[in-house]
């Protein structure tokens, strides 16, 4: 079901539009904030440390 069929699927209205604060389609609407930086819920941009996936060789414990 990769082609044509499985796009009945697609007309679902998304939980999650393009956020304005960091443009990931993150933003959750019904939640009324984005999942990725927290944009709605928090003044802070929402960011954790083992969100970096650039770990520069350096294995975090
Ligand atoms: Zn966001």
């Amino acid at each position: 079901m990769k082609g044509t069929p499985s796009f009945g699927k697609m007309n679902k209205s998304p939980s999650h539009v393009r956020c304005r604060r960091c443009g990931r389609n993150s933003f959750n609407v019904r939640k009324g904030y984005c999942a990725a930086c927290g944009f709605g819920r928090t003044k802070k941009i929402r960011r954790y440390s083992w969100q970096n996936k650039k770990v520069n060789g350096l294995r975090l414990v």
